[in-house]
């Protein structure tokens, strides 16, 4: 294939992922893959400059779709060059000091660099989300737009204003642009894969596609259903106070009252480099996807002289962590059960060092997912470490060995006959008493999201279980301090932090205990909004399927399993227990006795002077109204602030009653 051939290819395999990728938020291969195809054909465009055209993905960013309106950027917006190495980052330093001091013998790698003349660089977290411009007006969030292809974005101001990070009103009547990413957090990016995969809806492949595939939906609502954030990392100010550098421009963005990261302002790349180790250690910790750090020169006049590419400015460069895949040999296909009882498939694997420590299990989460990914004993499978999530099995191939494997007729850990159930997928263990499936509970019932525990690893439940000390989460709270004594490793002082841990777990929060019950379908999310309809677990057991059902964010199924829980003697005996050995699940949220509003749909419009729209939908919840984002046949009322938008014509349109401010707090003052 003679060069000409190469680029054409790679230019037109880049292309159809990009637009699967920005276009349709559904990637079919990893990033890295696309960053090598990438930076292949950078590499041919270097040798053979003559054949860039202006079209090549190498000149451009992003793409966007026709989904929304398209708008022109006021001013462009860029992607970040990739350094993968100390190596790049360091070339890419001496490019820049080069620039600043024309002239100047400068070299990183031969010695003579004057660590005098190092320049202030800022480093901050490498978001994984989606890139938003934000227009303020006199203070007031009149625009927002997706990045798009840099030039021209998709008006997403609707599905913006569902965000409650996003500031509709700043502490200051300014006019700014600002540039920020969408994301959402992992802990949700989990929970609303597994909600969507209940609903044999689509599932997202990692945090930053599920925050772009749910902040371009075309119904708003959608948008206002999940839990998408924002942080803000550039803001665009004219006239003679703007700020001089990036660090100060980030402290005016967030004294405006934008939600604003962390940025450490460094001396020279050396410092950069120290800062990325930083960063590495503590990344897998955050509750957002970073997959880099971005190293800027903060100093705004010194960026100025520094300009752009066609593509990326050249005073910023994006430090990527390294792939976390690696390929190795599937030796065996193993089962586990887990707290639900369902029985899931695991990857035995050639141990491998991947992201820090040695694998030799992957998940390969149920059944279905074998037969997507064709998985066979002796296989080579593609493995990957994403953030602190368990390695998963990305991709398999056929070797000589690769044998089909049978299914297990037993449970793994109790040998029980495994069972088929009605309208669920899967093999299941029916037997309550299984150890295994006891171990997962009470793993689920100490853990971070739901009771928080501390000092409850895997071994210490795993021993409380197999010496038969503990068969429910509520036995625990009757560990005495030699009871915890007995088991291994446990000495005086370590058994009594565990009784303290439990003591101090008694006064929870009523959320957390509701996640913590393990309910099937309800996890953190669902359990805040059962504590917005519910003062406590009474109410929550004398909750009829209707009164369920009709709660905004409960699904029927979801309904239906809190209902049989709450319908359960055994459950009910068990927090019974728990609550007589002392648990006082307190409600965070304040609900009013009364419901007055209960049932009724309320949807606002346009700014509301007395109240930030937070404020009016905690207001109307809290009476047992619901507040969807769209008008639809189905709506109540409107309320109609100043400036509303195209919903009042809507609700005019339909005959549907609407409210000014002032009609509002009459109805829900009286
Ligand atoms: P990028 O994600 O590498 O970097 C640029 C973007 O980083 C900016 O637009 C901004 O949105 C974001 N960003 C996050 N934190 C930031 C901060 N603190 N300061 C400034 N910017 C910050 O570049 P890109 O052009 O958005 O996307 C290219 C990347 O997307 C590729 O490297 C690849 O990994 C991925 N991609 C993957 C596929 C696929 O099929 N898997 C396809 C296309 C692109």
């Amino acid at each position: 294939m003679d060069i000409q051939e190469k680029i054409t290819k790679l230019r037109k395999e880049i292309e159809l992922n990009s637009y699967l990728y920005y276009v349709e938020d559904n990637p079919k291969i990893e990033d890295y893959e696309y960053d090598k195809l990438f930076s292949e054909l950078e590499k041919l465009e270097n040798e053979y400059p003559e054949l860039i055209t202006p079209d090549s993905p190498t000149q451009r960013v992003g793409g966007i779709s026709e989904k929304f309106e398209a708008v022109p950027h006021r001013i462009r917006l860029y992607s970040l060059e990739n350094s993968n190495d100390e190596a790049e980052l360091k070339k890419w330093y001496e490019r820049v000091m080069k620039d600043l001091n024309p002239g100047a013998q400068i070299s990183l790698f031969g010695g003579s660099h004057k660590t005098e003349s190092d320049i202030q660089l800022a480093c901050e977290y490498k978001i994984d989300g989606l890139a938003v411009a934000l227009t303020y007006k006199d203070g007031k969030f009149t625009q927002g737009l997706t990045r798009g292809d840099g030039f021209i974005g998709e008006d997403i101001t609707n599905n913006l204003k569902t965000i409650k990070s996003i500031p509709l009103k700043l502490f200051e009547p300014v006019d700014v642009e600002v540039r920020g990413e969408i994301y959402m957090p992992k802990s949700s990016f989990e929970s609303l894969n597994k909600k969507q995969e209940e609903l044999g809806q689509k599932t997202f492949a990692n945090p930053r596609n599920a925050a772009a595939g749910s902040i371009r939906q075309l119904d708003p609502k959608i948008t206002a259903e999940r839990d998408l954030s924002i942080w803000v990392y550039a803001g665009i100010f004219e006239g003679k106070d703007a700020p001089k550098s990036h660090s100060a421009t980030i402290k005016r963005l967030k004294e405006l009252g934008f939600k604003t990261n962390k940025i450490s302002v460094v001396k020279g790349i050396n410092g950069a480099i120290k800062c990325i180790k930083k960063i590495d250690e503590v990344r897998k910790t955050l509750d957002f996807a970073t997959d880099g750090v971005v190293i800027k020169v903060d100093d705004i006049q010194s960026q100025n002289e520094l300009g752009f590419t066609s593509r990326v400015p050249k005073w910023a460069t994006a430090y990527k962590f390294p792939p976390e895949a690696v390929w190795t040999d599937l030796l065996k296909v193993d089962f586990q059960v887990g707290r639900t009882g369902v029985i899931t498939p695991v990857a035995i694997l050639k141990p491998i060092s991947l992201a820090g420590s040695v694998v030799s299990r992957a998940s390969l989460y149920n059944f279905d997912e074998v037969k997507r990914l064709d998985i066979m004993e002796g296989d080579r499978v593609l493995v990957k470490k994403a953030a602190e999530i368990i390695p998963k099995v990305l991709k398999a191939e056929k070797t000589d060995a690769s044998k089909p494997f049978s299914m297990p007729d037993n449970c793994p850990c109790c040998h029980t006959k495994l069972i088929e159930k009605e309208n669920e997928v899967g093999l299941w263990c029916p037997n309550k008493d299984c150890s295994d499936i006891l171990k997962g509970k009470i793993e689920y019932f100490v853990s971070k999201y739901a009771m928080d525990i501390e000092g409850f690893g895997e071994s210490i439940i795993a021993q409380l279980i197999d010496k038969g000390m503990v068969k429910t989460w509520a036995d625990l709270y009757e560990l005495s301090l030699l009871d915890f004594m007995k088991l291994d490793l446990i000495k005086e002082k370590s058994g009594t932090n565990l009784v303290n841990a439990l003591e101090n777990s008694k006064n929870c929060k009523l959320n957390k205990f509701i996640n913590a019950l393990g309910i099937r379908l309800v996890g953190k999310e669902s359990a805040d909004i059962l504590c917005r309809y519910f003062k406590n677990i009474d109410e929550i057991k004398k909750a009829s399927l209707e009164d369920l059902n009709a709660i905004e964010g409960i699904g029927d199924k979801m309904a239906k399993n809190i209902y049989e829980y709450f319908h359960n003697e055994e459950n009910i005996a068990i927090i019974e227990k728990g609550l007589e050995l002392g648990i006082k699940p307190e409600n965070a949220y304040t609900i009013s006795d009364n419901l007055k509003l209960k049932g009724k749909s309320f949807v606002i419009t346009g700014t509301l002077n007395e109240f930030s729209r937070d404020k009016a939908q905690e207001i109307l919840k809290s009476l047992g109204a619901k507040t969807p984002s769209s008008v639809s046949r189905n709506t109540d009322y409107v309320i109609a602030g100043e400036n509303p938008g195209s919903k009042l014509d809507k609700a005019k349109s339909l005959g549907i009653t609407v409210l000014s401010e002032e009609e509002f707090k009459k109805m829900v003052e009286d």
